[in-house]
């Protein structure tokens, strides 16, 4: 059966002499995986148009097998400045790989492409890790995993610690062994990654540190490797239940 798909191109593998087996995240169907035959010779119709990064339209095969096959593919977007930057290219990395371990195969993913693509379209202009942390908290969001930064997450109350296995932030009185203080302007800046954008543009309290914004970048990073971590073993977990 052949479909059609808007896709980003995730993470790409090699298969033998001359094809490669390319990942890719699709608005409607999910995860996917797929031959792209003859990509590595000279003369393949479809070149370096599936590299990581690159968003895509295509048409695929669908068979009996997992493996579909990519029979055509147009570029949309090639997010060239974040491919030749390095800085941009492994803040880019690290949103493919969290894409590559949220989203399931045969599932809707608009929501997670929508962001995808908001958030590199930024990374293109933009080579701050915060395009990055506002990224992964975005996307704990869409997952279900939407971390408090307001409030403490178990009683409400104006915090200043940081806990991911509390879920975001605390308070002095609730915050767990592991919880970190932060203080309330990283809560402040993290918060505002990940508002939606106001109709007009408001003007910052004031400038974020340096120091401020690495913050922010390490604990969004810190919180959605835990959640993540916490998905897949239960995923797993719940995958050998169902055996017996
Ligand atoms: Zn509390």
């Amino acid at each position: 059966m052949l479909y059609k798909d808007e896709a980003v191109v995730l993470r790409t593998m090699r298969l033998g002499e001359a094809d490669r087996i390319v990942t890719l995240v699709g608005r409607d169907h999910g995860k996917i995986r797929a031959v792209v035959k003859g990509v590595r010779r000279t003369k393949s119709r479809f070149g370096g148009r599936l590299e990581p990064f690159s968003h895509v339209s295509l048409v695929l095969w669908k068979g009996k097998s997992d493996l579909h096959t990519v029979t055509q593919a147009e570029v949309m977007e090639s997010f060239r400045s974040v491919k030749e930057d390095l800085d941009r290219y492994s803040l880019g990395s690290v949103m493919l790989e969290a894409c590559d371990r949220v989203i399931q195969e045969a599932e809707d993913s608009s929501r997670v492409v929508n962001l995808l693509l908001d958030s590199l379209r930024r990374l293109s202009h933009d080579g701050s890790p915060l395009v990055l942390a506002g990224f992964l908290l975005r996307l704990s969001s869409v997952a279900g995993f939407a971390p408090s930064m307001d409030r403490c997450a178990e009683c409400g109350r104006p915090a200043s610690w940081f806990s991911p296995g509390q879920g975001g932030a605390v308070c002095p009185g609730c915050r767990s062994f592991d919880a970190e203080e932060v203080g309330t302007s990283v809560l402040e800046l993290m918060s505002d990654l990940v508002a939606p954008p106001a109709p007009a543009p408001r003007a910052p309290a004031r400038p974020r540190s340096a120091e401020e914004a690495a913050t922010a970048g390490r604990l969004a990073r810190f919180y959605t490797e835990y959640h993540l971590e916490r998905r897949l073993k239960s995923a797993a977990a719940a995958e050998a239940m169902s055996r017996f």
